[in-house]
């Protein structure tokens, strides 16, 4: 019968939040926690929430206020972009043409524009998903990209290596940096576009994404 989880969960997000820089953004990811330990977020003002599997998210949001604002982390399959279209915020894992297409598609059929950041690979485990920083450039080059009128490109996306090896996370976080601003110098319009958003740093590796310019940090055990 303790409290222990909920004392827990507003204590680290608010050591968090102290830490954070004013401009970057908080994505509370509670892929796999129950709806209580959301509710406990959101009651200490938390309103950004990430989740990796379209079902959970679609289930999850009925369950909480309506100014919860819906992020999707994961790797997402095509077939599920429906489930989130009518209201998912951010798409963190935007890696395909294909995918791309089909978040246009749903996002035009629900009248809306949704916003997606594109992920890139960064990290050398061979695992990850991601796109591979030639092709992306590639095939923004083709210009492809400015006939997807109900998608809204506002940066990227990329994890580190997992590793206790500071240097190498720090390496990838820079290249990420990099061509974060390159991208949108080159396809998105400079400062005065809307390509703002670069969403690195996770539990084991978000101060290191601060000192690298991230803007979005997508923390779940840092937290719950
Ligand atoms: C699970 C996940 C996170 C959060 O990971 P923690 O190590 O628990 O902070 C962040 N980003 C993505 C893409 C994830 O899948």
């Amino acid at each position: 019968m303790s409290t222990g989880g909920k004392v827990s969960v507003s204590s680290n997000l608010s050591n968090i939040r102290a830490a954070l820089p004013s401009g970057v953004e908080l994505v509370a990811v509670s892929k796999f926690r129950p709806v209580e330990e959301l509710v406990q977020a959101y009651a200490v003002g938390q309103r950004i929430f990430g989740e990796s599997r379209p079902q959970e998210m679609a289930s999850k949001r009925p369950l909480l206020p309506p100014d919860v604002r819906w992020h999707q982390i994961g790797h997402l399959q095509t077939n599920k972009v429906r489930l989130i279209a009518p209201f998912v915020e951010l798409v963190h894992s935007a890696d395909s043409v294909r995918l791309l297409w089909e978040i246009d598609r749903r996002a035009a059929e629900n009248g809306r524009v949704i916003d997606v950041l594109l992920e890139i690979r960064v990290a050398s485990e061979a695992t990850k998903h991601g796109w591979e920083w030639p092709e992306l450039v590639s095939w923004l080059e083709g210009g492809e990209f400015r006939r997807m009128e109900s998608v809204g490109f506002r940066g990227v996306m990329g994890m580190a290596s997992f590793t206790e090896d500071g240097a190498t996370v720090e390496e990838e976080f820079g290249r990420l940096r990099g061509m974060f601003g390159e991208l949108r110098e080159r396809f998105f319009g400079g400062d005065g576009g809307v390509f703002d958003i670069l969403s690195m740093g996770m539990s084991g590796d978000w101060p290191l994404a601060l000192r690298h310019g991230s803007t979005m940090v997508r923390l779940g055990s840092a937290i719950f």
